[in-house]
């Protein structure tokens, strides 16, 4: 048979995992706004409770915990993870296919499990990023002046950071958000590279 010279480039799976308040979205966002880059963002599920300012389908798929634990069952998911008490959040495989199937990268913005979990299965095409913040009282001042969480959920926020710190060493690349401007250009530079690549 002959060989398939043409077949297309397989898309690029890119993870950003970091702890809640290390600056990832805000990473993420701006790789989005890069034409070149050909990325598309990866719409999580999740059990949590929309925020005012998110859409349903853009920033995640909302959903009772009910419906999320009954697509465990079915085994919908790539990955999940209880990240934070009854809190569900989860990877659909359908959601990777959609996006692998239109040619895309795809973004991820997953928590720190997940997103190994994702580099096991994927781990010929994609690239896990570790953004670290500089410091956790850096990271409670963050949170704070964000204003979406309770008292009581921020602190539950950087408990959970002390741990996720820990995987940091697992993954292919560390930034550390201590300036924004600079981890921009360093996030895109890593980013090229390895879509290119
Ligand atoms: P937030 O509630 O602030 O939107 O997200 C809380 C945490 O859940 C963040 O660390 C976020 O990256 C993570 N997260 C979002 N989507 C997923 C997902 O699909 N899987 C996993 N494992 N974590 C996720």
């Amino acid at each position: 048979m002959k060989a398939n010279f043409f077949k297309m480039k397989q898309g690029k799976l890119i993870i950003f995992s970091a702890p809640s308040g290390s600056g990832k979205t805000t990473l993420v966002h701006y790789l989005l706004q890069q034409p070149e880059l050909n990325l598309a963002f990866s719409v999580s599920a999740t059990s949590r409770d929309k925020r005012p300012n998110e859409v349903d389908g853009k920033d995640y798929y909302f959903m009772s915990p009910e419906t999320f634990k009954h697509k465990i069952k079915n085994k919908e998911f790539v990955e999940w993870e209880e990240v934070y008490r009854n809190n569900f959040y989860g990877t659909l495989k359908s959601e990777v296919e959609r996006l692998l199937n239109q040619g895309k990268n795809i973004i991820f913005d997953i928590d720190v499990k997940g997103g190994l979990n994702i580099k096991k299965q994927y781990p010929n095409q994609s690239l896990a990023i570790f953004v670290q913040p500089p410091s956790i009282e850096e990271l409670k001042k963050r949170l704070e002046s964000r204003q979406t969480e309770t008292p009581e959920k921020i602190k539950m926020r950087i408990e959970k950071a002390g741990e996720e710190m820990q995987y940091a060493k697992d993954f292919d690349v560390i930034i550390v958000n201590d300036d924004l401007e600079k981890t921009k250009k360093e996030a895109y530079k890593i980013v090229q590279s390895f879509i290119e690549s």
